[in-house]
């Protein structure tokens, strides 16, 4: 068996939406296709993918290096022990060499994407649905029934008013979520904390509400808002400062006693090593939410996830960033904290399969063979254009 073909696509979002930093009117995203020689039900199995949310199209990289790398190996040193399926550690390897260290998002988006889709071409080739591989492989076989998952949601976008951003909260709660997130730093702190409010009084109260202030803050923003922030005893205050700036989130730890997030611009488990050992984030509370096919894969995120527990960090802790279904699987697989969602965002990126459905904050798993991207009609639509 072997890989016949790997192509890509950049496909443009067309979204509004805006977060306190960038609006996503130029936002695109890579789509790939691992076609092989295996046939399932008739037709050759391919593995699909796409470069997740925020981060944009990246096949110059994939069709200079990634691609042909693979597609030069010998077929036979791309396979597991048993020869009947794709060895992902082995394509990695092939995908790395001649790669020097460090500078990871020139490559780890390119590199993760292709390895994602290289993972959901081996569940189909197993014939199991992604999140059952996962968890024989990295879980001791426990395979969740459901997975808690929240929203994404409260974006800054032309027009907005208050009342609109209480309406979205309302339908998230009426569809059946639990916890949904909101954009902060996109106005002055006075009117943020005026929206703010106004979203407690949808959900309840600050366990049910999280913010996301997208990397906007310096170090006197980001203390004020986390000062003005505290009093609500929110689930979490995501990405207050640069991403690299460990001192700063470290100063913050010290001095916002609820829980912090961040991890979805760190692309390398070096990375998210530098932000356990100097961050200051606490396992007892904060949140850490990379983005796996972002950050090399699903390969390189075991390699996270098991850093991670030396530094005493729980999975319960780490919720992988994007609201699609490939974190949807990998938070399913590895027992995470839980998954994001984007339900009627990012047009047919966002979401999960049409058939999926939230019940008290947790969603059911498919069945589907693969990360089951067959069951998103729009999406599979975009992704069987590169095969057929
Ligand atoms: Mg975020």
């Amino acid at each position: 068996m072997r890989i016949v073909d790997i192509r890509e696509t950049a496909i443009p979002l067309k979204s509004k939406l805006a977060n306190s930093s960038f609006d996503f009117s130029e936002m695109t995203t890579s789509v790939v296709a691992v076609i092989t020689d295996v046939v399932r039900g008739g037709k050759p199995v391919c593995g699909f993918a796409f470069n997740s949310t925020g981060r944009y199209a990246c096949g110059a990289q994939m069709r200079a290096r990634f691609i042909p790398r693979i597609l030069a190996a010998d077929p036979g040193t791309l396979l597991d022990a048993g020869g009947d399926n794709l060895d992902p550690a082995k394509i990695f390897t092939c995908m790395m060499r001649r790669e020097k260290a460090g500078g990871h998002s020139e490559r780890s988006i390119a590199i993760g994407t292709i390895e994602v889709a290289v993972w959901d071409a081996i569940a189909k080739i197993a014939e199991k649905p992604l999140h059952h591989v996962l968890a024989e492989r990295y879980s001791d076989g426990k395979v969740p029934a459901k997975v808690f998952c929240y929203v994404g949601g409260g974006w800054y976008w032309p027009g907005q008013t208050i009342k609109d951003l209480q309406d979205e909260m309302r339908r998230h709660l009426d569809a059946g979520y639990t916890l949904v997130k909101m954009k902060v730093g996109g106005l002055p702190l006075e009117d943020d904390v005026r929206w703010l409010e106004a979203v407690l009084k949808v959900v309840g109260s600050g366990e049910h509400l999280a913010v996301d202030a997208n990397c906007k803050f310096d170090r006197a923003e980001a203390l004020r808002y986390a000062k003005a922030l505290a009093p609500f005893k929110l689930r979490w205050f995501e990405e207050p400062c640069d991403p690299l700036d460990f001192a700063l989130l470290a100063e913050l730890a010290s001095v916002y006693a609820p829980p912090l997030a961040t991890g979805e611009n760190l692309f390398s488990t070096p990375d998210v090593e530098n932000l356990a050992r100097f961050g200051g984030f606490r396992a007892d509370r904060d949140i850490i939410q990379i983005d796996p096919p972002q950050a090399y894969g699903i390969g390189q995120y075991a390699r996270t996830v098991d850093m991670l527990a030396r530094h005493g960090w729980p999975r319960r802790s780490l919720f992988p960033h994007g609201g699609n279904q490939m974190s949807l699987a990998i938070a399913a697989g590895f027992g995470l904290g839980g998954a994001e969602s984007y339900p009627g965002v990012f047009g047919d990126f966002g979401g999960f399969a049409d058939d999926a459905r939230i019940v008290d904050g947790a969603i059911a798993l498919s069945d589907r063979p693969g990360i089951g991207f067959e069951g998103q009609a729009a999406l599979y639509r975009i992704m069987r254009e590169l095969v057929q």
